[in-house]
């Protein structure tokens, strides 16, 4: 099929408001057409073959091209291709989906409320929280304790639960009762400490978030277990320890927002597995159906679900495309096939340490100042004085956006955020494609050094 980019760019810019984009920017230059996918690789109209290394945005974790999966989606739309879970109706995928997720989840959580997103699954969370501490005649109870340069999705209550300045500048956000924490980030903000006193600190800091808003007007401390949109911030051993004992000690549930991480994206099934918290809930979305068909979701620990169930009363709250069959019927599939292929275990054991390594030596690069993966996602920083972990001398992102922009052109989609390079590809990535990938990313960081030093960035 061949495609007329430059109409199609156009009728683009005419109709389509993006997100996340400066439209009027994207509308001068053209975007780039996404027209096919297969694998690790997505197709541009121009014919590009360009490797995937985000997994679209962090879901398609079995990657692209799964007739299977469509198979399901399309049987299921025959059938049933919907119907409500709204006043006492279910229908078989739910349910068996349901069961299926609950099965892999950690023991001590056996329940799941569907969403159509990650931000809806955020908004559902507020929510719960707040009913379930009012269930128990605790109403002060509100507070949500989060952290700075946190993404939770981009609805109101998801933004506000977030931490990104940019996003509550839009739109008078956060909402009333949630306040901010400073992330566990060593690299950018650990100064002299070592990574494990860094990580005890900042840990610490939720207690004294706590102190400050008094133990009876908090709920609930929400967190990603890696930060991905924030520029996969991997916090140091010390940090989910010492998280877990202050939500034990103080009575406040744990909200992991497992969206990126669930579904084998670190290694385990869920992020909470491999740095071995017990969260009370669990927003899942993404790798959930590898991004086939939209669906989200919350799991709910034994502890607050028996609360909401016996004195919750009736939840006033659901969409309507909560548990949609033939979304419900892809991710049963797309699950299946994670547990058939091992890809969980391939994560751990083969490609996860495999990538981890090859990725390493990109820290041997002269602009990069430390380079860190954990399961398959993972960040490069750009330094222009690695001993010192310096930033560079003009505005923060110049550089990392140079360096997007030549991923770009050559064919790899990585992304950046600030100075930080990112990457998250499919858990199907092989060996092969996880050299092409190090050797397209160390041309593109020769390109960038070459580039700022042209530019006198690096003096
Ligand atoms: C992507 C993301 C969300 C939002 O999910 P959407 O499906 O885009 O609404 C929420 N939390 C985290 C951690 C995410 O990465």
């Amino acid at each position: 099929m061949t495609f007329n980019t430059k109409d199609l760019q156009q009728t683009n810019s005419a109709h389509h408001m993006q997100p996340f984009t400066d439209n009027k920017a994207l509308a001068d230059k053209g975007a780039r057409i996404i027209t096919r996918a297969d694998g690790c690789y997505i197709w541009d109209s121009e014919g590009n073959k360009i490797l995937d290394g985000m997994a679209g945005l962090w879901c398609m974790n079995v990657g692209y091209g799964r007739d299977e999966i469509a198979d399901a989606a399309a049987q299921q739309m025959r059938e049933l291709p919907y119907y409500n879970t709204f006043f006492q109706t279910t229908h078989p995928p739910v349910i068996e989906l349901s069961k299926k997720i609950a099965s892999l989840a950690p023991d001590h959580v056996n329940q799941v409320f569907f969403t159509g997103s990650g931000s809806d699954a955020n908004d559902t969370v507020l929510r719960m929280v707040r009913h379930y501490w009012s269930s128990l005649g605790k109403k002060s109870k509100k507070g949500i304790i989060s952290r700075k340069n946190a993404y939770h999705g981009s609805t109101v209550a998801g933004a506000s639960l977030g931490g990104m300045k940019g996003m509550h500048e839009q739109g008078d956000l956060p909402i009333p009762h949630i306040t901010y924490i400073n992330q566990p980030y060593w690299y950018g903000e650990g100064g002299d400490l070592d990574p494990e006193q860094f990580g005890l600190q900042r840990a610490q800091e939720l207690e004294a978030e706590i102190d400050r808003l008094g133990e009876e007007n908090v709920a609930a401390f929400i967190a990603e277990p890696v930060q991905g949109a924030g520029g996969v911030i991997i916090p140091p051993a010390s940090y989910w320890p010492e998280i877990q004992r202050i939500c034990d000690a103080r009575n406040i549930l744990l909200i992991a927002d497992e969206v990126i991480c669930g579904f084998g994206r670190t290694g385990s099934w869920f992020g909470s597995d491999t740095f071995n918290i017990k969260p009370d809930f669990m927003p899942i979305a993404k790798g959930l159906s590898s991004g086939y068909l939209p669906i989200g979701g919350v799991m709910l620990s034994d502890r607050v679900s028996k609360v909401l169930l016996e004195e919750g009363g009736e939840f006033n709250h659901g969409y309507t495309y909560s548990g949609h069959p033939a979304a419900c019927a892809a991710a049963l599939k797309n699950l299946e096939i994670i547990e058939r292929e091992n890809l969980v275990e391939r994560v751990r054991d083969d490609i996860g340490p495999y990538m981890q390594k090859r990725w390493q030596e990109l820290a041997q690069h002269p602009i990069v100042g430390e380079a860190r993966m954990i399961g398959l996602m993972g960040a490069i920083e750009l330094s222009p004085d690695k001993a010192n972990r310096a930033p560079f001398k003009v505005k923060e992102g110049t550089v990392g956006f140079i360096c997007r922009e030549f991923c770009f052109e050559n064919n790899l989609v990585m992304r950046h955020v600030g100075d930080t390079m990112i990457i998250s590809p499919p858990l199907v990535i092989s060996h092969a494609e996880v050299d092409e990938l190090i050797e397209k990313a160390t041309r593109c960081l020769d390109l960038t050094w070459q580039r700022i030093n042209e530019a006198g960035y690096c003096e």
